[in-house]
This record gives C-alpha cells, sequence and structure tokens, in this order.
C-alpha cells in the first residue's frame, strides 16, 4: 500500500508523492515563546514528530524547519511587564521549550529560525508584495489585498464574502480598507520595539514570518506544512495568500493538522488557564514515554480529552510492554524455532506499515503490536519459542520504536527512563536556580528509593 496523509486542503487522504524522490521538506508551526510549553502545544510537536520518523524510517530523508516567534504583542507585553528586553525574555521560554522536546524525545527540527532574526528577509518579500499590487499602505502599516487573491478561503474551506467585522481584526488595524485584509508590516508604535527597513519602521504582522521563513530554508514548494487544527484560520490560510502571491508557485502541497488537546472537553490553552505542563506529568511521577504513549494511542486528528486517569492507565499499559520487551532482551531458551512466531513476526512488521501508510494510524499501529505481544507471551507459556524469535521479535519491537518513542529500556535493574528524567529536571532545575523545586525532585527521587550524590563526573544514582 502506498503511503497516504490525509490533506486538509484537499479534504482527502491523498498519496504522498514529494516534489524530490525520497526526499520531504517540513515546516512546522513552532512555540511562541512567552511561556512554559503546555502538553497541548506538545501533542501538535509530537505529531510532527512521529510524521517525522515514520518517513524517515520509510527511507526518506527529511528537512524540517520549525519557527519560533520571539516576537508578538503577548512576548513584548510579557518583556515590558518584567522590565527586560525581548531578547532576555524570549531566551528563557526557548531554553525550557527545547528542554520539554528533548525530555519527550522529539527529534530536534534542522532549523529553527527565531523571527526577530529575520526581519530583513520579512521586509523583503512584504515589499515584493507591494511591488506586484498585493498589499497596499495605510498610514505607516502594509495591508495584504485579500481580494486580489482569488484562493482566500480554500484551505479553511470558508466563503470570505461572510467574514464579519470583528472576526479577524485584531482593534489596532481599523485602518485597512477592508475588514478581511490582515497586516503584513505594522507601523512603529510608541514602547515597541521596531525595525528600520526598506519599507519602513516597525515590525512584521504576524502571518508573514512563517512564508518569509519557510521560503528561505525550504524553498518555494514544500511537500508538508504541519500545526494545530487552529491554525488553519486565519494563519495558515494567510500564509498561502502572502507566499503564492509572492512567488507565483504551489506554496504547500499537503497541509496536515492535529487535532486539539482537551481538558474537561475545552481545548488546553494558557487563555482558559487549564493548562498542564510536560513538569506537572513528570512531577506526578509520570515518564515523558508515558505521555508520548497517551497521545499516540489516539489518532492525531481525533480530539484527545486529557484526564489523570487516562495517563494512570497508559502508564500501565506502557509498563507491560516494556516488561515485555525486558523479557525478550534476557530470554534465553533451548527450544527449537518456532515457524509460526517467524511468520507472525513478518506479517505483523507488515502490518504496522499497513496502519502507519494509513495517514500515520498509531492505534491502529498500537492495536497490531498489542495482538503480537499476545501471541508472543503464549508462546513463551508454552516453551515454544526460540532464542532467534526472541531476538527477532525484540529487533522489530526496537525497529517499531524508532517511530514511535514510547519504550523505556531496563538499566541496572530498574526501569530507569523516569528516573533519568528526573535527574534531568533536577539538573535543569538546579541550572537555573531553582533549588527549591531541585530539591522537592530529590525528595521524590528518595521516596521511589533512588539516592543521588553529585560527583565530578556528574549526577549519580543508586538504589537505597
Ligand atoms: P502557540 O505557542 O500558541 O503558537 O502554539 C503552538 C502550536 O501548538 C500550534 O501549532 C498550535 O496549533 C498548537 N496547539 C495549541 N493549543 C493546542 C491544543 N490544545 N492541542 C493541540 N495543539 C495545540
Ligand atoms: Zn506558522
Amino acid at each position: 500500500m502506498a503511503l497516504k496523509f490525509y490533506n486538509t486542503l484537499s479534504g482527502k487522504k491523498e498519496v504522498f508523492v514529494p516534489l524530490t524522490d525520497k526526499f520531504a521538506g517540513i515546516y512546522s508551526c513552532g512555540p511562541t515563546v512567552y511561556g512554559f510549553a503546555h502538553i497541548g502545544n506538545l501533542r501538535a510537536y509530537l505529531f510532527a514528530d512521529v510524521l517525522r520518523r515514520y518517513l524517515e524510517f520509510k527511507g526518506y530523508t527529511v528537512r524540517q524547519a520549525m519557527n519560533i516567534t520571539d516576537l508578538d504583542d503577548k512576548t513584548i507585553r510579557a518583556s515590558k511587564e518584567q522590565g527586560i528586553s525581548l531578547r532576555e525574555y524570549t531566551d528563557k521560554y526557548i531554553r525550557f521549550f527545547f528542554e520539554d522536546i528533548d525530555l519527550l524525545r522529539i527529534k530536534r527540527a534542522d532549523v529553527y529560525p527565531r523571527v526577530t532574526d529575520h526581519i530583513n528577509e520579512m521586509a523583503d518579500m512584504v515589499k515584493l508584495l507591494l511591488e506586484k499590487g498585493y498589499a497596499y499602505r495605510k498610514d505607516g502599516s502594509v495591508y495584504f489585498k485579500v481580494s486580489e487573491f482569488p484562493d482566500y478561503g480554500k484551505l479553511a474551506k470558508i466563503d470570505i464574502s461572510r467574514i464579519k467585522p470583528g472576526a479577524t481584526v485584531e482593534a489596532d488595524e481599523y485602518e485597512k480598507e477592508d475588514v478581511r485584509d490582515f497586516a503584513l508590516w505594522k507601523e512603529k508604535k510608541e514602547g515597541e520595539p521596531f525595525w528600520v527597513t526598506e519599507i519602513g519602521e516597525g515590525r512584521p504582522g504576524w502571518h508573514i514570518e512563517c512564508s518569509a521563513m519557510s521560503i528561505k530554508y525550504l524553498g518555494a514548494t514544500i511537500d508538508i506544512h504541519t500545526g494545530g487544527i487552529d491554525n488553519i484560520f486565519p494563519h495558515h490560510q494567510n500564509e498561502i495568500a502572502q507566499s503564492e502571491a509572492a512567488t507565483g508557485q504551489k506554496f504547500v502541497r499537503c497541509w496536515m493538522h492535529c487535532q486539539h488537546l482537551l481538558v474537561d472537553n475545552k481545548k488546553m490553552s494558557k487563555s482558559m488557564g487549564n493548562i498542564i505542563t510536560l513538569r506537572d506529568v513528570i512531577n506526578r511521577g509520570y515518564t515523558p514515554e508515558t505521555l508520548r504513549y497517551l497521545f499516540v494511542f489516539s489518532h492525531y486528528r481525533s480530539r484527545l480529552n486529557f484526564t489523570w486517569e487516562s495517563i494512570g492507565h497508559a502508564s500501565n499499559t506502557l509498563n507491560r510492554l516494556n516488561q515485555f520487551v525486558e523479557r525478550l532482551k534476557d530470554y534465553n531458551s533451548k527450544s527449537k524455532s518456532n515457524e509460526e512466531i517467524t511468520m507472525l513476526t513478518s506479517r505483523h512488521a507488515q502490518r504496522f506499515e499497513t496502519e502507519m501508510d494509513n495517514d500515520l494510524n498509531t492505534p491502529g499501529a498500537l492495536a497490531s503490536i498489542f495482538d503480537m505481544v499476545g501471541e508472543v507471551n503464549a508462546a513463551i507459556e508454552k516453551e515454544d519459542l526460540s532464542a532467534e524469535n526472541a531476538k527477532a521479535v525484540y529487533e522489530l519491537m526496537l525497529k517499531f520504536n524508532a517511530v514511535l518513542g514510547i519504550l523505556t529500556l531496563k538499566e541496572k535493574g530498574v526501569l530507569s527512563g523516569n528516573i533519568e528524567a528526573l535527574i534531568e529536571e533536577r539538573e535543569k532545575a538546579r541550572e537555573r536556580k531553582n533549588f527549591k523545586h531541585a530539591d522537592e525532585i530529590r525528595k521524590r527521587l528518595e521516596d521511589m528509593g533512588i539516592v543521588l550524590e553529585d560527583t565530578k563526573e556528574g549526577v549519580k544514582w543508586r538504589k537505597k
């Protein structure tokens, strides 16, 4: 079966045909760095990570870019409130962002362009749009003229003639000619950072960053663009308009969007005040892998309602999977090779791929893994599994894990993933001079029977 992805633009699953054979260029909308990422944001990044890992599994070379939005109303306001520079303020949250994605074993993208490092690229693009007649100046700002772009609305499947004032309009944009138009460039404002460019003094609007940085790092046309569904409109719709108007070429071949993570059936978001961070999850004693497991257990296009109970279940199931893999690793037997298990292994290798080829059907892939685990366990019980059989199944599990990243492999007689994650978290807390948090983690480890020793070579741990 061919690899298929659901393309938001066509509203259908389509065979993935990259622009260049066996190469995939991916742009993923990244964090606005004005606070900790919540696990809803992390769901969107994890989905992009599984996509990337699976393309690599299929033999593709992937180049991925993810923007870091360090310039917007929120970062400006918060840095002002704290009396520090925008750079200093956002640097801190960029560090937290990387800590989170590393803990969650999300593979790093190839580039993480920061908005404030690419103002000139954005100004150049705005200039081109002005020259081509797709944009106009009003006072010191520049707006995109939506009526000049006939395809506007296609991604979001909206009829633009119905957009009413207030739907996408920011209060400070009343100067524009048409309510649907959006700001490409904002005039310099008292007390806000601004840049001196060929198109004037000011700062870019939000949407232009992704167009300018995607084109710079991945070319005019990219294979896949990812984000959460809230990005579809207006953000991604505006990205299409700006990019295609500027280059005259198709911007994105396949748009992929992840559904929301909910809490109490409401979207998890900072403004709702219902956020949970990865630190909260770790502090409750769950490994980052457990969160990964919870996420891949549902399809990226379905809504997922987060509860502590559901992560508790995920943890139990994942423990059983980890124990199974450990059992295979240490497996020793004089039994003869079981041909049925050999066939079972190749059947499940195939089924995993069939499920994943079907728009990254991770729940289906997990169901296949559990079926295989059940049959292999039964063979072990019947003492009908050879050492070679066990090795083949073990290696297959590792291959699946290269895509899903959910297993925690045993070390020194204890499942160590959680401990290592906590130690890492404590180290980071100490670097940030948050000694209170560092001590809390030491105490939690002690409760788990783990003693930490700070040595010259770093932190070591042993069982009490
Ligand atoms: P932000 O930092 O708000 O710009 O969001 C970063 C990414 O997280 C975007 O791709 C959003 O679409 C995505 N996102 C935000 N909230 C959620 C949520 N509750 N569930 C899934 N993805 C989300
Ligand atoms: Zn974006």
